[in-house]
């Protein structure tokens, strides 16, 4: 039974130097006919594969909260008229920028059962913030954690980010100390990574882009580690640090290597063995949905080695790392008949290392994640 959802709202007020994800201008788009083909979508996913209740609800972008009151109404109420969640028991997120939130937004969130809310915070330096293209400050953070307390949010994330051009390791420790001060629950901090297609990749190419050098990059990851643990969040992921308790459910679906409903442009889903990719243009996804019911543009079913690879490199992401006996407990066999020389050489190399019911990441590991990733695709 699928126990969590994803849902893409694509719109942004501006565009940030780094972003690769599926995104455009809010302005100028047609945003009430998208959100209705969202909720033909939701109603076509939970007629095919219904289930009888979530687990996790989480509503990422784009900027969800760049929607305007009605509109953010009439998404909210399609959600809860499709998908059956019992509010208070579930983890429902919302990803938000700090400087496009008002109290009325807030507020209309908390009544519809939202519970968690992830801020793009990614620096706390405000030349920074510029040379990344984001809008908002560090005064806009702060007064916008401040506001969401006051209407009584009591899981709150930030994203940081580092290997920034021209940040510094002195730098990222003030960004993580105002980090600390906010007293959130829950912290994640990615290295930026250059992807093609955006404003940060064309100037890589001419040469315009000064970034950390790798040890640099290195330094700011263990820093992150260090602190984190020091100020009791404790990393459960490569990229992720939690108050206990306070650890991302949803994420831990894609981690756990479980099905998910993906619902809007671009979104993914993994549903009955499947992994599905939609439309990421507005026009094909709405255009998809009225002619097939469904925007996938790509169907891959997984088959039982894929499952495999999938459950380690998924998995191995978790400071816990793999279980042995949910590894068995699924695939009928055991962790060491399917995988014994990847275990066997990544561990000798220094990078994994077992304890009696896991395999796990060892701290140089998490440091070189994607090589020993790589060590299990394919081999089977
Ligand atoms: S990083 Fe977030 S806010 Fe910036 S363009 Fe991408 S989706 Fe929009």
């Amino acid at each position: 039974m699928i126990k969590a959802v994803y849902f893409h709202i694509p719109f942004c007020s501006h565009i940030c130097h780094y972003c690769d994800f599926n995104k455009v201008f809010f302005k100028g788009q047609p945003v009430d006919e998208y959100l209705q083909a969202m909720e033909k979508e939701m109603k076509h996913t939970m007629e095919a594969f219904p289930t009888d209740q979530l687990d996790t609800l989480f509503v990422g972008g784009g900027t969800p909260t760049v929607l305007e009151m009605k509109q953010l109404d009439f998404f909210l109420n399609s959600i809860h008229k499709y998908f059956p969640f019992t509010v208070g028991e579930v983890e429902f997120t919302f990803e938000a920028n700090p400087n496009e939130l008002s109290k009325e937004k807030l507020r209309m969130l908390k009544e519809a059962g939202v519970n968690r809310l992830s801020f793009g915070v990614q620096t706390f330096n405000d030349e920074l913030l510029q040379t990344i293209g984001r809008t908002h400050c560090e005064h806009d953070v702060i007064r916008t954690i401040e506001m969401a307390k006051e209407v009584g949010f009591t899981n709150i994330s930030i994203d940081l980010m580092y290997g920034l051009p021209g940040q510094t390791l002195e730098q990222f420790r003030d960004t993580l100390e105002k980090a600390f001060s906010l007293d959130i629950q829950h912290i994640s901090a990615y290295s930026l990574i250059v992807e093609p297609k955006t404003v940060f990749y064309n100037l890589m190419k001419k040469g315009k882009l000064l970034l950390p050098s790798q040890e640099e990059e290195a330094e700011m990851y263990e820093e992150a580690m260090k602190q984190m643990e020091m100020h009791g969040y404790q990393q459960y992921e490569i990229s992720n640090y939690a108050c206990p308790g306070f650890e991302s459910r949803h994420n831990l679906t894609y981690w756990n290597n479980e099905e998910y409903y993906g619902i809007g442009a671009g979104a993914h889903s993994y549903v009955n063995g499947t992994r599905n990719v939609n439309a990421g243009p507005l026009k094909k996804y709405i255009q998809l949905i009225e002619q097939t019911h469904f925007p996938y543009i790509e169907s891959h079913t997984l088959t039982l080695e894929e499952k495999m690879e999938e459950e380690m490199f998924l998995g191995l992401r978790k400071t816990e790392g793999v279980s042995k006996q949910q590894f068995a407990q699924k695939f009928h066999r055991s962790l060491h008949d399917v995988f014994a020389e990847p275990v066997a050489t990544e561990t000798q190399k220094g990078l994994l290392e077992e304890t009696e019911t896991h395999v796990r990441l060892t701290h140089r590991g998490k440091l070189l994640g994607n090589e020993v990733f790589q060590a299990f695709i394919g081999i089977i």
